[in-house]
């Protein structure tokens, strides 16, 4: 498997530069998979953090080597660049790049035990009518979806996942995290919380100052930015869990947890033959394209751990302003 190879071979050379951590090790037919994180920066975990997940889907490789770019960049930077260096002093950068090794090498969404990583929190989505499978569904492992046993503990994948995140994002007062996946519509796709609801969530004020920051630092990016509910709705989600969770801890606290989900319907459409793959429906095919796609997102990454590192214009604002900034997401994103 040539992404854990990468990854490997990455988190080999650190020189010092990050920690590199095993948070488990994912067994299938005898053999050891190992889930790996990389934390660059202070260890004090209050300290702000920006954090980048991908692989969650194994059929998804394109957002593990989008990670697996933006680390190996990073790494470089890191041997020179002043301005890292002196961001690695205060703002933390956690990266989990392969969520479900054992998916990836077996072609499958799932994981090996064919449960959808992202539908496998104990979340259950308001109103979702159960003919909608795509939202998880109980009924055969057969089908994707598939979310596990009603009361069974989680994955090994996923609890990893939540107690690393559990024990490096929760004690922060500030944290953005970003998971990417791929094989929806034909625009990159920025979504926040929720899944599980049309409901707004905590964090419109925020995301809606980020929205502006982006729109004016990159006026000419790519991306559509919204509720995750106003696409589908869905069962299980690691992401609505995990936030719902900080916010019982950290009231006043900001954790955004955002999906990038990149469209790409777009590269099927240019190439109909892909449409016969599985691979080719969640993956560019053509080495031109993979490059443009792992060179495309890179600004992204950089802007939001730049906003971590600079949160002035688009955290915490006053109660008055942050009404305003969260009236105002309402009207845009949810019809108010
Ligand atoms: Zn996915």
């Amino acid at each position: 498997m040539p992404e854990l190879r990468e990854l490997l071979f990455l988190a080999d050379h650190l020189d010092g530069l990050g920690r590199v951590e095993t948070l488990a090790n994912v067994d299938y037919q005898g053999t050891s998979f190992p889930l790996i994180a990389l934390s660059f920066g202070p260890d004090d975990p209050s300290a702000p953090v920006f954090a980048v997940f991908g692989g969650v889907h194994g059929l998804e490789r394109i957002g593990t080597r989008v990670v697996l770019s933006y680390l190996q960049t990073l790494m470089e930077l890191a041997r020179w660049d002043r301005c890292i260096q002196r961001m690695f002093e205060t703002t933390r950068l956690l990266m989990v790049p392969l969520i479900n090794p054992v998916g990836m090498m077996l072609n499958l969404r799932s994981n090996g035990n064919h449960v959808d990583l992202m539908r496998n929190a104990p979340v259950e989505a308001e109103g979702l009518s159960a003919w909608h499978l795509f939202g998880g569904q109980r009924l055969t492992t057969r089908i994707p979806w598939y979310r596990g046993i009603e009361g069974a503990p989680m994955e090994v994948e996923t609890q990893a996942v939540c107690d690393f995140v559990r024990r490096e994002i929760f004690p922060a007062k500030l944290a953005v995290g970003i998971d990417i996946h791929s094989g929806y519509g034909v625009v990159d796709r920025l979504w926040f919380p929720y899944a599980k609801t049309r409901k707004p969530f905590g964090g419109v004020a925020e995301v809606i100052a980020l929205k502006k920051l982006l729109d004016h630092t990159y006026a000419r990016h790519v991306y559509r930015i919204e509720p995750q509910s106003q696409e589908y709705l869905a069962h299980g989600d690691l992401w609505d869990y995990l936030y719902d969770e900080y916010n019982t801890i950290q009231p006043e606290g900001c954790f955004i947890p955002f999906t990038l989900e990149l469209g790409s319907w777009l590269w099927v459409k240019k190439n109909w033959w892909q449409f016969f793959s599985r691979i080719g429906l969640f993956n560019p095919r053509l080495p031109h394209r993979e490059r443009r796609i792992l060179r495309r997102h890179l600004f992204l990454l950089d802007f939001l751990y730049r906003a971590v590192h600079s949160p002035e214009p688009w955290s915490f604002p006053d109660i008055s302003r942050r009404e305003q900034r969260h009236r105002r997401g309402l009207e845009l994103w949810y019809g108010e």
